[in-house]
C-alpha cells in the first residue's frame, strides 16, 4: 500500500499540506486535530494510505499495534497517560476523511462529539 495523490491525510503525512506535528517515525505521523474536542486531541495516521483502521489491521497488524503504541506515548507526554482512542469507520459512523486515523483524546474529552 502506498500513497493516494488525492488524499488529504496522505498530503499531511508528506508535508505538502501543513499540520502541527506531534510525532513522526518511518511508518506513522501524528498531528493536532484542527478542531479539537478535548484538551489533547491528536490524530495518529499511517504514512501509507489505508481507508480505515480495519483495513490496516487486515493488511498489517503490526502497524495498527504501532498506532496504538504511539497513541499511548502521546497521552503520556501530553496528559496523564489516560486517553480515549477512536477510529470512526464508515460515513454513517462519522468518518469524513477516508485515510485511517486514530483520534487520541486526553484530558477533558468529549468523545461523543467526535462524529
Ligand atoms: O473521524 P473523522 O473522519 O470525522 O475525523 C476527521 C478529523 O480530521 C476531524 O476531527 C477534523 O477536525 C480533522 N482534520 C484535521 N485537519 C484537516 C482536516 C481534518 O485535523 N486538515
Amino acid at each position: 500500500m502506498a500513497q493516494d495523490a488525492d488524499c488529504l491525510f496522505c498530503k499531511i503525512a508528506a508535508g505538502t499540506i501543513p499540520s502541527t506535528k506531534v510525532y513522526e517515525d518511518d511508518t506513522v505521523y501524528a498531528f493536532k486535530d484542527i478542531n479539537p474536542v478535548s484538551e489533547v486531541h491528536v490524530l495518529v495516521i499511517p504514512k501509507d494510505h489505508y481507508p480505515n483502521a480495519a483495513a490496516v489491521a487486515k493488511a498489517d497488524p503490526t502497524l495498527i499495534a504501532h498506532i496504538i503504541e504511539v497513541a499511548q506515548k502521546i497521552a503520556d507526554e501530553q496528559s496523564d497517560g489516560a486517553f480515549h482512542l477512536l477510529f470512526n469507520t464508515g460515513e454513517a459512523a462519522g468518518q469524513t476523511v477516508f485515510h485511517c486515523h486514530a483520534h487520541v483524546l486526553g484530558g477533558k474529552a468529549d468523545a461523543a462529539k467526535v462524529a
